[in-house]
């Protein structure tokens, strides 16, 4: 079955409770295997500076689910969660599911980029990532901890 790893995010709503919820659904999903997943991280919002900060969390799945129907189980979930989407980018939210890599798989679609496009610029994301799978090698061929100790 495919890894996959899941970048979770909160800044809206008590996000602590918000991103241990969400891990408690992915575990629930028949379809899905929740494998592990990092401790909570406290990052600042990237964009706008006038939101809370965030609460981040990444997730190692075992799926059976194809990379979009992977998608739209987690926009259904972010969705129950109560997000709305007002179409800009940054906005502060309840519950932000973000595919980070799916296998090693590169897809470029209009709803669906893999690996997520800012895989490699995040340390939110990176740092979590680290904790999950220290050996963890990069779909472009990098060793995650290279990235960390820069
Ligand atoms: P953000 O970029 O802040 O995560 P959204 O969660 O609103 O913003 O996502 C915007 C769009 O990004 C979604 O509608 C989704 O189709 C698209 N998208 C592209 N690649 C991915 C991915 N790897 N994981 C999740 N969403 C993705
Ligand atoms: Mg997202």
């Amino acid at each position: 079955m495919p890894t996959v790893y899941i970048g979770l995010g909160s800044n809206l709503n008590n996000p602590i409770y918000q991103i241990k919820k969400a891990l408690r659904i992915l575990a629930t999903i028949p379809t899905v295997s929740l494998k592990k997943y990092s401790s909570l991280y406290r990052s600042k919002a990237v964009g706008p500076k006038n939101q809370p900060d965030y609460i981040n969390s990444v997730a190692v799945l075992s799926v059976k689910l194809s990379p979009f129907q992977l998608l739209k189980k987690l926009q259904t979930i972010e969705i129950e969660r109560g997000r709305t989407r007002t179409g800009k980018r940054w906005q502060a939210r309840i519950l932000d599911l973000d595919i980070l890599m799916y296998d090693n798989k590169q897809l470029q679609s209009s709803n669906l980029i893999l690996p997520h496009p800012e895989l490699y610029n995040r340390m939110f994301v990176l740092q979590p990532l680290y904790e999950c799978v220290p050996d963890l090698i990069l779909p472009n061929g990098q060793q995650l901890q290279d990235l960390i100790r820069i």
